[in-house]
């Protein structure tokens, strides 16, 4: 496995960060043993990062994978809150429901423009007293936008960005590939640490992992890349695929890549709450019924978690 240091905040990541989205109840939904077993595993394999959040409900499986694990592991997590109040409840959640005494990475989930960052600023503020205290290492933002980037480079106090960039610009909100590619650079340059999100582009592009991966890992301003994994095998295949090893043929053929869907079910009432939460606009009601457009949704499973019927599943 390959590591590098995170923008200016010395902390040292591997190039491929376990994605605990896709474990969770808004995807696989695993066990939190198995899915504990998963994390594991990419831990003994020399990945040292964790990307999750307090909307994904992964806390239980990531606090069960590292018990017993004595290695250095870095993890990031994220929250809505735009209050004090709140930011200070979504950390010591995650402070004790990882069983941590401070947490490596904290930051605003999606954020979109100068605007949202304005709106969550007192929550930000509270993440940077925290980070005096000892109780956080660095602070940032996540976002599918490239207006939220570019307004990051212009504010010191974020060190840490978490980018959507794939090749083929998939669910990028507002902008190409390559508003992106020069918002991540200007970012970059400004010192910010900097680690990609859907390289596969939630799923679209499964039929050729290599060059999704080999586009993502060849910008030289991402840092890492998070990656979502839910079997051994996915563990072993991408942590080859990262060390620049060769990837035998059986396992290729192993690891199912499959095409993803979104699925949801005949009972929807169309109440219209998916689509609020979908950032992508993948969403409509079409005659009393939710209806998803493939080509836009990323696969997150975001709109799963509100829809109060449980209509709405990635498979
Ligand atoms: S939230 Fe659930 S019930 Fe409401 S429109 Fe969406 S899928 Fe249908
Ligand atoms: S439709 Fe659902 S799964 Fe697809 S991008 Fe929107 S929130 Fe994510």
């Amino acid at each position: 496995m390959h590591y590098r240091s995170l923008g200016k905040t010395g902390i040292a990541v591997s190039r491929l960060c376990f994605g605990a989205l896709t474990i969770g109840p808004l995807q696989a939904n695993l066990p939190v043993a198995e899915g504990a077993a998963v994390i594991r595993k990419a831990l003994e394999r020399g990945v040292n990062f964790i990307d999750t959040a307090e909307y994904y409900r992964t806390y239980p499986y990531i606090r069960r994978a590292l018990e017993g694990f004595t290695g250095e592991v870095v993890i990031c997590s994220k929250c809505y809150a735009y209050t004090r109040k709140g930011m200070q409840q979504s950390l010591e959640r995650a402070l004790k429901e990882l069983n941590r005494e401070y947490i490596d990475i904290f930051m605003l989930h999606e954020q979109e423009s100068a605007l949202t960052i304005k709106g969550h600023w007192e929550a930000y503020e509270y993440l940077l007293e925290a980070k005096e205290k000892g109780l956080v290492r660095a602070a940032g933002l996540s976002t599918h936008h490239v207006a939220c980037v570019q307004a990051a480079v212009a504010i010191p106090e974020i060190e840490i960005i978490h980018p959507l960039i794939n090749h083929a610009g998939i669910g990028i909100a507002d902008g190409t590939r390559e508003e992106m590619l020069a918002a991540i650079k200007a970012a970059a340059a400004a010192g910010k640490g900097i680690y990609a999100m859907k390289a596969l582009g939630g799923g679209h592009l499964l039929n050729k992992p290599e060059e999704a991966f080999n586009f993502v890992l060849s910008i030289p301003e991402i840092t890492a890349v998070a990656v979502g994994m839910s079997t051994v095998d996915e563990v072993k295949y991408n942590t080859l695929l990262f060390s620049g090893e060769e990837v035998p043929a059986a396992l290729k053929s192993t690891v199912r890549r499959r095409t993803r869907h979104l699925h949801i079910e005949e009972y929807c009432r169309g109440c219209g709450c998916c689509v609020e939460r979908c950032g992508v606009g993948a969403l409509s009601i079409k005659e009393g019924r939710a209806v998803v457009d493939e080509e836009r949704c990323v696969f997150c499973g975001y709109c799963g978690a509100v829809c109060p019927d449980f209509c709405i599943k990635v498979i």
